[in-house]
C-alpha cells in the first residue's frame, strides 16, 4: 500500500532576495532578467520586484520550488515569471508597475 506522505507546507517570502541561497542556488540568473527590474506573474498578473519570491521553508531538500510572491497565488517565479518590460512595452503600461495591480496581458480597449 502507498504510504501517504503529508508534505508540510509553511512559506517564507523573500523580498530583495537577489542574494537570497534559495535564489542563487538555482543557478545564475541571467543579468538581462535583473536589469528589467520586474516581473509579472502569469498566473495572478500582477507584477513584482526582480528578487521578490515565496518558497516553502520544508522544501530543502528537494527541487527548490520559488512561487511568486503574492501569498495568494501558486505561481511559478521562473516558469510564469515574465519580464515586466515585455508585458509593459507592448501594453502601453509603465516600466514601474504598482505593486499587486493586475495587469492583463491583453487588457481590453
Ligand atoms: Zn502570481
Amino acid at each position: 500500500m502507498e504510504k501517504k506522505t503529508n508534505r508540510k507546507c509553511e512559506y517564507e517570502t523573500v523580498v530583495n532576495g537577489l542574494n537570497h541561497e534559495k535564489y542563487t542556488e538555482i543557478f545564475d540568473t541571467d543579468r538581462k532578467e535583473k536589469e528589467n527590474g520586474f516581473k509579472w506573474c502569469l498566473h495572478c498578473n500582477r507584477a513584482y520586484l526582480i528578487g521578490n519570491f515565496r518558497y516553502n521553508k520544508h522544501d530543502l531538500d528537494e527541487t527548490v520550488a520559488m512561487l511568486c510572491p503574492y501569498d495568494d497565488c501558486d505561481g511559478d517565479y521562473w516558469m510564469d515569471g515574465w519580464g515586466w518590460s515585455d508585458i509593459a512595452h507592448s501594453n502601453d503600461y509603465p516600466s514601474i508597475p504598482e505593486t499587486g495591480k493586475i495587469y492583463s496581458l491583453y487588457p481590453e480597449k
